[in-house]
């Protein structure tokens, strides 16, 4: 079912679409963050449960501005897409912009398809479909909406587009170069079975593929009558941006800073070779720009950018001194991310905590305290002091 409600910002309206997906709770383990809950304006069960209606348009963009949660199978539960309308003229005339469409799945088409009925937007008068990153939960149903509006542009960054290819692309080359990665940090050769197939599973979730244009980072979109400067915000994503509108002050985050919940930092191979320094460095960066009103693509909207972006940097340092403390004995990747997620992970989960693993220790090693030995075609990773380690 879908409802709409309000946000707590007057005339800020927000459409949900509650989701059949499983109501379990977060990824397991430090993998969800807990680490301090971000003071989210609203919990987001309320959310369901609220039924005051205000009309779009009243309260400028941010009052136009539809959030429609799309359902995903895993524990994240659902992915926010955004719609901009072009103009507040209401009708089948209006234009409108897509952000983040969702994974494709028969689940978030069903959801599409009543969304756009009920607030009479044409697929014929979709402008553009922006992508804030490449990951299928955002990515999946670009071109399903590309087809179905005619050829609206696609836009996403160089570097993203790149990952397409590499991820979807002919002979799909970051899968294998991701079981070798993992098989080098200690993964066994069961769990690396488990992770082929579900590598291959998402194939058919980012389908059809569209035609991107690229979207660099300087540039300026136009939504809802308004620019938006699109941020390079790497760390959880290759060439993730934010984009953000200076007059409302609003910020579209993408995954790089969420509520409630940090975001997965993954050591991917052939992309960033410190996904974590550049996260901390572009999570400091996003702070300075002055924000009311954060729309993340999870969970749910919140004001407070600089506070949630000091909460996550202190938990990846918190999680940096613990990595490095368990190193007095030298350590696998995988059997570090054993020790500190569990044993007990799905293959999807598994999957993130050992990326993210990984890129704690390269980050460990770029600071010095950590450093990398390889024996047999194995990587180990032991502490040392401070100046000890390989610069
Ligand atoms: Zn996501």
């Amino acid at each position: 079912m879908t409802e709409r409600v309000p946000y707590d910002r007057p005339g800020a309206l927000l459409f949900a679409a509650t989701s059949p997906a499983s109501p379990s709770s977060l990824a397991p383990g430090g993998l969800s963050g807990g680490s301090g809950q971000s003071p989210s304006a609203r919990p987001e069960e309320e959310n369901a449960a609220s039924a005051r209606l205000l009309p779009p348009g009243e309260a400028g963009l941010a009052g136009s501005i539809v959030r429609v949660r799309i359902p995903l199978p895993f524990p994240l539960r659902w992915v926010n897409s955004y719609l901009i309308p072009d103009s507040s003229e209401a009708g089948a005339d209006r234009g409108w912009s897509l952000v983040d469409p969702g994974l494709h799945t028969p689940e978030a088409i069903a959801v599409w398809e009543r969304v756009l009925a009920e607030l009479d937007l044409k697929p014929a008068k979709l402008s553009r479909i922006v992508l804030t990153h490449h990951h299928p939960d955002h990515y999946g149903l670009a071109g399903w909406f590309q087809q179905r509006s005619g050829g609206a542009p696609v836009l996403l960054s160089p570097e993203g587009r790149r990952q397409v290819e590499r991820l979807w692309g002919p002979g799909t080359p970051l899968a294998g170069e991701t079981l070798r990665l993992f098989e080098q940090h200690g993964l066994g050769s069961a769990r690396l079975a488990d992770m082929r197939t579900h590598l291959e599973s998402f194939l058919l979730q980012v389908n059809p593929q569209p035609e991107l244009t690229e979207l660099r980072a300087g540039e300026c979109v136009r939504m809802g009558g308004a620019d938006w400067l699109a941020i390079h915000t790497p760390g959880h994503a290759f060439g993730h941006l934010c984009l953000y509108q200076p007059e409302e002050r609003l910020m579209l985050a993408g995954d790089h800073v969420l509520p409630r919940i940090t975001p997965n930092i993954s050591f991917i191979p052939g992309e960033d070779g410190d996904p974590l320094g550049s996260y901390l460095r572009s999570l400091a960066e996003i702070a300075h720009y002055p924000v009311q009103l954060a729309l993340p693509g999870h969970r749910d909207p919140f004001p407070d950018l600089p506070g949630r972006a000091a909460e996550i940097a202190r938990h990846h340092e918190e999680r940096l001194a613990k990595m490095a403390a368990a190193l007095a004995v030298p350590l696998s990747a995988a059997e570090l991310c054993e020790a500190y997620f569990g044993k007990e992970l799905t293959v999807h989960s598994l999957r993130f905590a050992l990326s993210e693993t990984i890129a704690h220790l390269i980050r460990l090693e770029a600071l010095g305290l950590a450093e990398r030995e390889e024996r047999d075609g194995l990587i180990r990773y032991r502490a040392c002091r401070v100046g000890e380690g390989r610069k």
